[in-house]
């Protein structure tokens, strides 16, 4: 329960766009190494958004973007060639997740927590930049990252997201005493003001944050990715688990609807940006 409510400013910091096939957005009733493999159309560049929280007590990060050393002809291990077939990436050097932390005023180093959606590669890209930072991830997606053929079947690259330097906080998410969209969630700064919620589908450790200030918005990784998508309900075409993809939109529509039509802010949502804006990043 939050007993003050409080006002916090959050930012949206672009780190480059990508575009993926329409079957990956739209979904699809193929097997994903199908249309992966056969695919010739494109979505629309998409951005790859991060926010950054100014909270107070100290700067929150939701994700951490696509990093501009995907540019590099060996980014990807030669044992993993579907990444190239799936998504193709537009990043500029000045694009990285810690220089628009510096163009908004802070310093990277100032980051307290990094609370990650989930592990595929352009939430974790900039993660190598954050290291006094502490990552937030909830227990299933850290387990899955780990797994064997977690690369080939779910996208993820552990040596983008695995060093023993790294702090890691692996949350568990508990039972709310809260009646609300959402039954399990795990209070972050122990004041109601940022709950981190699971969202599976995408992944099935997703997690989403809801920041609940005077005017809530909810960060929401990959759980939608467009608003035409999220109205549609339809799972994105490689998400683990779609009935569970489906579930997780009903209750983001829930927690949204409860809290006044607050925003679904997503990482590949054109229309992230206006729907912020239109708060003034005040939430
Ligand atoms: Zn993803």
């Amino acid at each position: 329960m939050i007993l003050e409510t409080p006002t916090f400013r959050v930012h949206r910091i672009q780190t480059g766009a990508v575009r993926v096939h329409p079957q990956q957005v739209e979904g699809s009733k193929f097997n994903r190494s199908i249309w992966i493999l056969t695919s010739r159309k494109w979505t629309e560049w998409l951005p790859i958004n991060t926010y950054l929280i100014e909270h107070p007590k100290g700067l929150v990060l939701f994700d951490t973007g696509e990093d501009p050393s995907v540019n590099e002809p060996d980014f990807y291990p030669w044992w993993a060639p579907q990444y190239r077939k799936m998504c193709q990436f537009k990043i500029r050097e000045s694009e990285s997740v810690t220089e628009g932390i510096l163009r908004l005023g802070f310093s990277p180093d100032d980051v307290r927590y990094v609370i990650l959606s989930h592990l595929h590669s352009d939430h974790v890209g900039g993660i190598a930049r954050l290291t006094k930072s502490e990552f937030v991830i909830s227990e299933r997606e850290w387990a899955d990252g780990q797994r064997f053929g977690a690369t080939f079947m779910h996208g993820y690259q552990k040596h983008r997201f695995y060093n023993p330097d790294y702090k890691y906080q692996i949350i568990h998410h508990e039972k709310m005493n809260q009646a609300g969209a959402f039954i399990n969630g795990y209070d972050l700064i122990g004041d109601g003001s940022l709950v981190i919620v699971p969202t599976p589908g995408h992944t099935f450790g997703h997690q989403s944050l809801l920041v609940n200030g005077r005017q809530p918005v909810c960060l929401a990784g990959d759980a939608i990715y467009t608003q035409s998508q999220f109205k549609r309900e339809v799972a994105d075409g490689v998400a683990d688990d779609k009935k569970a993809a489906v579930t997780t939109m009903n209750q983001l529509r829930e927690w949204s609807k409860r809290n006044g039509g607050a925003p679904i802010l997503s990482t590949h949502d054109p229309d992230a940006g206006v729907l912020l804006s239109r708060r003034n990043g005040m939430i």
